[in-house]
Protein backbone atom coordinates (compact mmCIF):
# COMPACT_ATOMS: atom_id res chain seq x y z
CA UNK A 1 0.00 0.00 0.00
CA UNK A 2 1.31 3.43 -1.17
CA UNK A 3 0.24 6.50 0.61
CA UNK A 4 0.25 9.37 -1.67
CA UNK A 5 2.36 12.11 -1.12
CA UNK A 6 1.59 15.58 -2.31
CA UNK A 7 5.54 17.61 -2.48
CA UNK A 8 6.07 21.22 -2.87
CA UNK A 9 9.00 22.83 -4.63
CA UNK A 10 9.38 26.28 -3.89
CA UNK A 11 12.41 26.79 -6.36
CA UNK A 12 14.41 30.36 -5.69
CA UNK A 13 11.18 32.08 -4.09
CA UNK A 14 9.85 33.07 -0.92
CA UNK A 15 11.39 35.55 2.04
CA UNK A 16 11.19 35.19 5.76
CA UNK A 17 7.99 37.37 5.65
CA UNK A 18 6.42 34.20 3.14
CA UNK A 19 7.49 31.37 5.10
CA UNK A 20 5.59 32.89 8.09
CA UNK A 21 2.83 33.97 5.80
CA UNK A 22 2.52 30.17 4.31
CA UNK A 23 3.28 28.49 7.55
CA UNK A 24 -0.07 30.60 9.28
CA UNK A 25 -1.73 29.73 6.33
CA UNK A 26 -1.38 25.77 6.79
CA UNK A 27 -1.52 25.72 10.73
CA UNK A 28 -5.38 27.63 10.26
CA UNK A 29 -5.90 25.38 7.48
CA UNK A 30 -8.86 22.81 8.80
CA UNK A 31 -8.81 20.70 5.45
CA UNK A 32 -5.22 19.36 5.97
CA UNK A 33 -5.60 15.60 5.09
CA UNK A 34 -4.23 13.22 7.29
CA UNK A 35 -4.27 10.51 4.79
CA UNK A 36 -1.50 12.10 2.60
CA UNK A 37 2.19 13.19 2.91
CA UNK A 38 3.10 16.64 3.10
CA UNK A 39 6.45 17.65 2.17
CA UNK A 40 8.26 21.09 0.78
CA UNK A 41 11.18 21.99 -0.68
CA UNK A 42 11.76 25.37 0.17
CA UNK A 43 15.21 27.22 -0.54
CA UNK A 44 17.90 25.96 1.90
CA UNK A 45 18.24 29.03 4.00
CA UNK A 46 14.30 29.10 4.80
CA UNK A 47 14.49 25.46 5.92
CA UNK A 48 14.96 26.12 9.79
CA UNK A 49 12.85 28.90 9.80
CA UNK A 50 9.91 27.24 8.05
CA UNK A 51 10.27 23.62 9.98
CA UNK A 52 10.38 26.50 13.49
CA UNK A 53 7.08 27.75 11.96
CA UNK A 54 5.68 24.74 11.31
CA UNK A 55 6.69 22.94 14.43
CA UNK A 56 3.32 20.06 14.95
CA UNK A 57 2.05 20.65 11.61
CA UNK A 58 3.01 17.34 9.81
CA UNK A 59 4.62 18.13 6.74
CA UNK A 60 7.95 17.06 6.02
CA UNK A 61 10.86 19.30 5.05
CA UNK A 62 13.91 18.43 2.09
CA UNK A 63 16.61 21.13 -0.06
CA UNK A 64 16.56 21.32 -3.31
CA UNK A 65 19.77 20.31 -3.94
CA UNK A 66 23.19 18.47 -2.33
CA UNK A 67 26.47 17.99 -3.19
CA UNK A 68 27.68 14.50 -3.84
CA UNK A 69 30.84 15.11 -1.12
CA UNK A 70 30.39 14.93 2.81
CA UNK A 71 32.16 18.01 2.97
CA UNK A 72 35.46 20.35 1.24
CA UNK A 73 36.14 22.68 -0.62
CA UNK A 74 32.97 23.06 -2.99
CA UNK A 75 32.07 26.59 -2.65
CA UNK A 76 28.78 27.84 -2.31
CA UNK A 77 27.67 23.82 -2.22
CA UNK A 78 25.75 22.35 0.94
CA UNK A 79 26.30 18.33 1.62
CA UNK A 80 23.80 15.78 2.75
CA UNK A 81 24.70 15.73 5.76
CA UNK A 82 24.32 19.49 6.03
CA UNK A 83 20.91 19.37 5.06
CA UNK A 84 20.15 16.79 7.52
CA UNK A 85 21.65 18.54 10.66
CA UNK A 86 19.73 21.37 9.26
CA UNK A 87 16.37 19.43 9.63
CA UNK A 88 16.02 18.17 6.24
CA UNK A 89 14.66 14.98 5.78
CA UNK A 90 14.13 14.73 1.61
CA UNK A 91 16.55 15.97 -1.34
CA UNK A 92 15.26 16.83 -4.45
CA UNK A 93 17.66 14.85 -7.10
CA UNK A 94 18.18 15.63 -10.80
CA UNK A 95 15.38 18.41 -11.15
CA UNK A 96 15.35 18.62 -14.82
CA UNK A 97 16.41 22.66 -14.24
CA UNK A 98 19.17 20.74 -12.41
CA UNK A 99 20.31 18.69 -15.35
CA UNK A 100 19.73 21.30 -18.06
CA UNK A 101 20.74 25.09 -16.36
CA UNK A 102 23.51 23.33 -14.30
CA UNK A 103 24.53 20.35 -16.15
CA UNK A 104 24.07 17.44 -14.08
CA UNK A 105 24.83 14.25 -15.75
CA UNK A 106 23.31 10.70 -15.18
CA UNK A 107 26.43 10.30 -13.25
CA UNK A 108 26.25 12.81 -11.16
CA UNK A 109 22.63 12.54 -9.93
CA UNK A 110 23.47 9.48 -9.25
CA UNK A 111 26.29 10.78 -6.64
CA UNK A 112 23.70 12.70 -5.23
CA UNK A 113 20.96 9.93 -4.61
CA UNK A 114 24.10 7.74 -2.94
CA UNK A 115 25.40 10.82 -0.73
CA UNK A 116 21.80 11.61 0.50
CA UNK A 117 20.99 8.01 1.41
CA UNK A 118 24.39 7.60 3.47
CA UNK A 119 23.31 10.74 4.89
CA UNK A 120 19.78 9.50 6.21
CA UNK A 121 17.73 12.09 3.31
CA UNK A 122 15.16 10.22 1.36
CA UNK A 123 15.98 11.23 -2.19
CA UNK A 124 12.90 12.47 -4.85
CA UNK A 125 14.81 11.43 -8.10
CA UNK A 126 13.27 13.14 -10.78
CA UNK A 127 13.30 11.55 -14.61
CA UNK A 128 11.33 13.44 -17.46
CA UNK A 129 12.05 13.70 -21.34
CA UNK A 130 12.47 16.84 -23.35
CA UNK A 131 9.63 17.88 -25.87
CA UNK A 132 12.02 16.90 -28.47
CA UNK A 133 13.09 13.67 -26.88
CA UNK A 134 8.92 12.76 -26.79
CA UNK A 135 8.55 14.30 -30.33
CA UNK A 136 12.09 11.70 -31.20
CA UNK A 137 9.75 8.79 -29.77
CA UNK A 138 12.46 8.24 -27.42
CA UNK A 139 10.57 9.27 -24.24
CA UNK A 140 11.14 5.57 -22.65
CA UNK A 141 14.46 5.49 -23.48
CA UNK A 142 15.32 8.38 -21.87
CA UNK A 143 13.48 7.67 -18.81
CA UNK A 144 14.75 4.29 -18.65
CA UNK A 145 18.29 5.51 -19.02
CA UNK A 146 17.88 8.43 -15.96
CA UNK A 147 16.61 5.56 -13.85
CA UNK A 148 19.09 2.96 -14.58
CA UNK A 149 22.29 5.47 -14.26
CA UNK A 150 21.16 5.59 -10.60
CA UNK A 151 21.31 1.69 -9.99
CA UNK A 152 24.47 1.44 -11.57
CA UNK A 153 26.22 4.22 -9.91
CA UNK A 154 24.73 4.31 -6.86
CA UNK A 155 23.88 0.57 -6.68
CA UNK A 156 20.11 -0.74 -6.15
CA UNK A 157 20.00 -0.46 -2.32
CA UNK A 158 20.08 3.52 -3.48
CA UNK A 159 17.51 2.92 -6.05
CA UNK A 160 15.12 1.01 -3.92
CA UNK A 161 15.60 3.56 -1.38
CA UNK A 162 14.47 6.86 -3.70
CA UNK A 163 10.36 8.17 -4.17
CA UNK A 164 10.87 8.72 -7.83
CA UNK A 165 9.18 11.60 -9.63
CA UNK A 166 7.95 11.77 -13.25
CA UNK A 167 8.55 15.19 -14.67
CA UNK A 168 8.31 15.25 -18.69
CA UNK A 169 10.64 18.80 -18.81
CA UNK A 170 7.62 20.28 -21.52
CA UNK A 171 5.56 20.18 -18.83
CA UNK A 172 7.31 21.92 -15.80
CA UNK A 173 6.08 25.79 -15.58
CA UNK A 174 4.63 25.62 -18.75
CA UNK A 175 1.10 25.19 -17.92
CA UNK A 176 1.32 22.14 -20.36
CA UNK A 177 0.11 18.80 -18.27
CA UNK A 178 0.83 15.55 -19.59
CA UNK A 179 -2.61 13.44 -20.05
CA UNK A 180 -3.95 11.36 -17.14
CA UNK A 181 -2.72 8.42 -20.08
CA UNK A 182 0.85 9.91 -20.71
CA UNK A 183 1.44 9.87 -17.27
CA UNK A 184 0.16 6.42 -15.97
CA UNK A 185 1.85 5.41 -19.22
CA UNK A 186 5.41 6.80 -18.31
CA UNK A 187 4.44 5.50 -14.71
CA UNK A 188 3.89 2.11 -15.41
CA UNK A 189 7.22 2.06 -17.08
CA UNK A 190 9.28 3.34 -14.33
CA UNK A 191 7.28 1.05 -11.61
CA UNK A 192 8.31 -1.88 -14.31
CA UNK A 193 12.23 -0.95 -14.36
CA UNK A 194 11.86 -0.52 -10.46
CA UNK A 195 10.99 -3.88 -10.71
CA UNK A 196 13.34 -5.37 -12.76
CA UNK A 197 16.17 -3.53 -10.90
CA UNK A 198 15.09 -4.19 -7.49
CA UNK A 199 12.51 -6.64 -7.26
CA UNK A 200 8.48 -6.62 -7.11
CA UNK A 201 8.13 -6.29 -3.98
CA UNK A 202 10.40 -2.85 -3.88
CA UNK A 203 8.83 -1.72 -6.91
CA UNK A 204 4.87 -2.41 -5.21
CA UNK A 205 6.02 0.04 -2.43
CA UNK A 206 8.27 2.76 -4.24
CA UNK A 207 6.05 5.93 -4.62
CA UNK A 208 6.00 7.43 -7.81
CA UNK A 209 5.03 11.27 -8.22
CA UNK A 210 4.02 12.79 -11.15
CA UNK A 211 5.10 16.46 -11.60
CA UNK A 212 4.58 19.23 -14.58
CA UNK A 213 2.04 21.96 -13.95
CA UNK A 214 0.00 20.39 -11.28
CA UNK A 215 -2.74 22.63 -10.18
CA UNK A 216 -6.03 21.78 -7.90
CA UNK A 217 -8.21 21.75 -10.88
CA UNK A 218 -5.98 18.91 -12.79
CA UNK A 219 -4.48 17.25 -9.99
CA UNK A 220 -7.84 14.61 -9.51
CA UNK A 221 -7.31 13.45 -12.83
CA UNK A 222 -3.79 12.66 -12.30
CA UNK A 223 -4.33 11.25 -8.91
CA UNK A 224 -6.40 8.62 -9.92
CA UNK A 225 -4.39 6.87 -12.12
CA UNK A 226 -3.07 3.40 -10.44
CA UNK A 227 0.28 4.03 -10.84
CA UNK A 228 0.62 7.64 -9.73
CA UNK A 229 0.89 8.20 -6.09
CA UNK A 230 0.99 11.66 -5.51
CA UNK A 231 2.52 15.08 -7.17
CA UNK A 232 5.33 17.29 -7.26
CA UNK A 233 4.20 20.62 -7.35
CA UNK A 234 5.97 23.51 -8.70
CA UNK A 235 4.30 27.23 -9.35
CA UNK A 236 1.23 26.11 -7.41
CA UNK A 237 2.72 25.33 -3.84
CA UNK A 238 3.52 28.88 -3.46
CA UNK A 239 0.12 29.30 -2.87
CA UNK A 240 -1.03 27.32 0.57
CA UNK A 241 -4.55 27.13 -0.08
CA UNK A 242 -4.26 25.49 -3.48
CA UNK A 243 -1.15 23.04 -2.16
CA UNK A 244 -3.83 21.91 0.25
CA UNK A 245 -6.30 21.63 -2.38
CA UNK A 246 -3.90 19.08 -4.15
CA UNK A 247 -3.18 16.98 -1.47
CA UNK A 248 -7.16 16.84 -0.69
CA UNK A 249 -7.07 15.80 -4.33
CA UNK A 250 -5.06 12.62 -3.47
CA UNK A 251 -6.59 12.09 -0.32
CA UNK A 252 -10.33 11.81 -1.90
CA UNK A 253 -9.13 10.43 -5.57
CA UNK A 254 -6.33 7.55 -4.23
CA UNK A 255 -8.50 6.84 -1.32
CA UNK A 256 -4.64 5.92 0.36
CA UNK A 257 -6.80 3.22 2.80
CA UNK A 258 -8.22 1.21 0.31
CA UNK A 259 -5.13 1.65 -2.24
CA UNK A 260 -3.37 -1.63 -3.26
CA UNK A 261 -0.30 -2.03 -5.36
CA UNK A 262 -0.70 -3.02 -8.88
CA UNK A 263 -0.39 -6.47 -9.45
C1 LIG B 1 8.66 21.34 -10.45
O1 LIG B 1 9.30 22.33 -10.16
O2 LIG B 1 9.08 20.21 -10.14
C2 LIG B 1 7.40 21.49 -11.19
C3 LIG B 1 6.72 20.42 -11.53
O3 LIG B 1 6.99 22.78 -11.47
P1 LIG B 1 5.52 23.24 -11.99
O4 LIG B 1 4.51 22.55 -11.12
O5 LIG B 1 5.51 24.72 -11.83
O6 LIG B 1 5.42 22.79 -13.41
Amino acid sequence: MRKPLIAGNWKMHGSMAFVAEFATALRNNETLPGDVDLLLFPPAPYLAPLAQALAGVPVGLGVQNIHREANGAFTGEIAAEMARDIGARWTLAGHSERRSLFSESDEVVAGKVAAAVRAGLVPVLCVGETLAERDAGSAEAVVARQVRAVSEVAGVEALAAATLAYEPVWAIGTGRTASPGQAQEMHALIRGLVAELCGKKVADGTRILYGGSVKPDNADALLAQPDIDGALVGGASLEAAGFVRIAAAGSVTMGSASRQPPR
